[in-house]
């Protein structure tokens, strides 16, 4: 077995590394403190000075405009860029664009790729996922009950989304529907490109979220279609196909984000450990000197590593079997990373005490920003019972002394 990383991604790295460490997390404080839109210009230099450092889009096809990289190489970028919540968004690889890439360089029309995807990669344009329903279960997305009904040449499509992360803004939502009621449960719904200037696209609001409701890129939005009409060349992938393209997007997606959280749990403890070293608690001795102190900090360092290893073995594994065959691999890294930087974030805001609480460190950011993280892309509670029941599954009928 071999852990070595290779020259080119020692490089890499290098270079992010030193790109977050100078130039975003020195934005941090006007990111907590002022209106996303009036960070936009720097943001965009920031993203010109990627582009001309050749980092842009690691993981995106080269074909249009990306890197290329493959996913255990871009699981090592996703770690880099994780420590700033502006890392990804800077380097063209963000959630949910970076998903919808993915599903529309595989699935998508040659029409769809130059008017949707090619200007996607470039960072000209945004989109959004939009399949979770306010008034249904996103753990059982079978029971959606938005439609796209063919009437001519068109879908119309009624319904009312939530969580659609990012809309605020976005250019096109690839947006989950039901087309085919008659169909066995897995094989009803589609999924459909609607331009957000559409009639009947309608953005009710950017819902509140831990008490921010955010704006653009950092925000969530509840959508209501009613009778929004898009021309049935807007279908992505065949009809019916809808979860079939979206198991595609969730598999690699999931390393993204694991190696994101990653990242973060490696920002917080050196955040954790910094403050440790220099807090006072009593004369001329420091948090640091307490064991329970330092019991966190080994704990966290064992936690990280265990975590940071189990996903990179679960990209190593989409890389050699594919998808559909790790995916137990994929669901142990779901909730086990999820917890990990939970514990890790919560141990780094108790030893800042006070501080910890405001936004003059980036760490109450994470604390509310990334509880979430045990909700999206699958609950840890669904994940967890997948697991256990292809485990058990090795079990059927075996005798074990
Ligand atoms: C920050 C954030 C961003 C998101 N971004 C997007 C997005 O861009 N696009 C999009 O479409 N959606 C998005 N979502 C929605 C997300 O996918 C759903 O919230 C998720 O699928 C859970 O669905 P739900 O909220 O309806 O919870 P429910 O399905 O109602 O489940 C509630 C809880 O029940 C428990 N549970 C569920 N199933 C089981 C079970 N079988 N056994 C035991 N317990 C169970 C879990 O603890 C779960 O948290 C986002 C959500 C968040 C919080």
């Amino acid at each position: 077995m071999n852990f070595e990383v290779s020259d080119k991604m020692k490089t890499i790295i290098g270079m992010i590394t030193e790109f977050t460490d100078k130039e975003l997390i020195p934005m941090e404080q006007d990111f907590l403190s002022k209106p996303l839109n009036s960070l936009i210009p720097e943001i965009e230099r920031k993203r010109n000075l990627v582009k001309q450092m050749e980092l842009w889009a690691p993981n995106h096809p080269k074909e249009y405009g990306g890197m290329g990289l493959d996913l255990v190489e871009h699981a090592l970028v996703s770690e880099a860029l994780g420590r700033s919540p502006l890392g990804h968004f800077v380097f063209g690889c963000q959630a949910p664009d970076a998903g919808n890439i993915e599903i529309l360089n595989m699935f998508g029309t040659k029409e769809q790729k130059e008017q949707y995807l090619r200007p996607l990669v470039d960072g000209k344009i945004r989109s959004c996922f939009s399949m979770t329903e306010v008034d249904m279960p996103g753990s059982n997305p079978v029971m959606l009950e938005t439609t796209a009904v063919k009437e001519g040449n068109n879908y119309i499509i009624n319904g009312q989304k939530w969580y659609s992360s990012s809309a605020d803004g976005a250019d096109f939502a690839i947006v989950m529907a039901v087309t085919n009621p008659e169909a066995p449960p897995y094989l009803r719904a589609s999924m459909i490109i609607v331009p957000t200037n559409t009639p009947g696209f309608n953005l009710v609001r950017n819902i509140s979220v831990m008490g921010h409701a955010g704006e653009g890129y950092f925000s969530h939005a509840e959508i209501l279609y009613q009778s929004c009409r898009v021309p049935q060349k807007n279908l992505l992938g065949p009809e019916g196909q809808g979860f079939v393209i979206a198991q595609e997007r969730l598999g690699p997606g999931r390393i993204h984000h694991c190696m994101r959280w990653i990242g973060i749990c490696n920002r917080v403890f050196d955040l954790m450990c910094a403050r440790a070293m220099h807090r006072e608690i009593s004369a001329g001795k420091t948090l640091s000197t307490k064991q329970i102190i330092q019991s966190w900090i080994a704990e966290s360092a064992a936690e990280i590593q265990a975590a940071r290893l189990m996903v990179l073995h679960a990209a190593w594994m989409i890389e050699k079997v594919g998808a559909s065959s790790a995916r137990k691999e994929i669901s142990l890294i779901k909730f086990m990373v999820a917890g990990v930087m939970q514990k890790v974030i919560d141990r780094a805001l108790q030893v800042h005490g006070g501080l910890g609480m405001t936004d003059d460190t980036i760490i109450s950011f994470f604390y509310r920003h990334e509880r979430a993280a045990r909700i999206y892309d699958g609950a840890d509670e669904v994940h967890k019972i997948s697991v256990a029941k292809r485990i058990l599954k090795e079990y059927e009928g075996k005798k074990i002394k």
